[in-house]
């Protein structure tokens, strides 16, 4: 037995819950797809398909209180208290949020909070790193990469080592502090070449993808009029805010809340930081552009008081495991995470 499942047999996470009853847990995914065998082509960023989902919002319904934007705002600031209580939320937009993911959701009366570019709306545009991800796999002999003196080079027909390249790329880019300008034209540039090289374009299949795909805001509209979501902001293209100069980062705050608030007819309040990036500035220009609740990618659970411009979230794993799902919703690995990081500092 695997020391999760041993943790949960011997009741360590029914006691984490209980001791920690007041911390808001907020899940977070990007998409949900339909079976392996059902998707036109495989994308190297691993994702949660529909039947693995629906299996671990049944185990966190059995020990959590789902809540909505609302509940989780009045949670945090103490005008409510919630048991144990779960928000579940999405990044980007993509449609399958809606036709996937919702009806799952709504089935036990679940409202997920869905974070989106609005510049991505209607299958405007692939996002890149989805664009580079399907065109890479077209290549029909290795192709290097060059950034700086380094080389990243992918070999077809392995998708792991695609992936594995595709990740180091991906964190050495990031590691450079590019503006995010100059990392989205680097990527574009990498993009079109292979487009051109290979003749294939995510762009064409995108609009009957069922992983690529992103919402219309007639969809999202319909969505929030039946009361079966919150919309946020996850800015209009997708920028990294904390790598952007002060009035592009408020044009990407305030346009993209103004967008989704004549979308939707109601006010948008929550925003959630692309990449999970952010800094002190970010909170402070997040809150000046009229948002009351922001999203990282920070792991851990919230308690009541928190600070609300960096509320943690926790991934929803991409296989089915019940020990894992327990432990990452209870927070006992952001509690490891915490004490290995106590560890390595004394
Ligand atoms: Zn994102």
């Amino acid at each position: 037995m695997s020391l999760l499942g041993l943790m949960k047999n011997t009741g360590c996470y029914a006691a984490i819950r209980a001791f920690r009853q007041d911390a808001l847990t907020v899940l977070t995914a990007h998409g949900v797809v339909p079976p392996a065998s059902q998707l036109p082509w495989q994308p190297l960023r691993e994702q949660v398909d529909v039947e693995t989902f629906a299996r671990q919002i049944d185990v966190i319904s059995q020990h959590h209180e789902w809540v909505d934007l609302d509940g989780a705002l009045r949670h945090l600031r103490g005008e409510h208290r919630y048991r144990n209580p779960v928000l579940m939320t999405f990044d980007d937009g993509y449609r399958n949020n809606l036709d996937i993911a919702l009806p799952v959701l709504e089935a036990q009366g679940i409202k997920p909070l869905l974070f989106v570019t609005t510049g991505y709306l209607n299958n405007a545009r692939p996002f890149w790193f989805d664009r580079f991800d399907y065109v890479i796999q077209q290549i029909d002999r290795p192709w290097t990469l060059r950034v700086d003196t380094r080389e990243f080079t992918f070999r077809p027909g392995v998708a792991s080592q695609m992936a594995r390249v595709y990740q180091q790329l991906r964190g050495y880019a990031k590691r450079k502090g590019w503006e995010d300008h100059e990392f989205h034209d680097f990527f574009s540039d990498a993009c079109r070449e292979l487009e051109s090289y290979t003749g294939k374009s995510l762009a064409v299949i995108q609009a009957d993808d069922p992983w690529s795909a992103t919402v219309s805001g007639e969809q999202l509209r319909d969505a929030v009029h039946r009361n079966a979501i919150d919309v946020g902001s996850h800015t209009i293209d997708h920028m990294r805010i904390d790598k952007l100069n002060p009035q592009d980062r408020m044009r990407q705050l305030v346009e993209s809340r103004r967008i989704l608030e004549e979308i939707t007819g109601k006010p948008c309040i929550s925003f959630c930081y692309p990449n999970g990036d952010w800094d002190h500035q970010s909170t402070v220009d997040v809150a000046q552009a009229g948002y009351q609740i922001a999203f990282s990618v920070d792991g851990g659970l919230n308690r009541p008081g928190t600070n609300l411009y960096t509320i943690r979230r926790v991934f929803v794993p991409t296989r089915f495991s019940e020990a894992q799902v327990e432990a990452l919703s209870c927070g006992a690995l952001s509690l490891k995470e915490n004490f290995n990081n106590w560890l390595s500092s004394v």
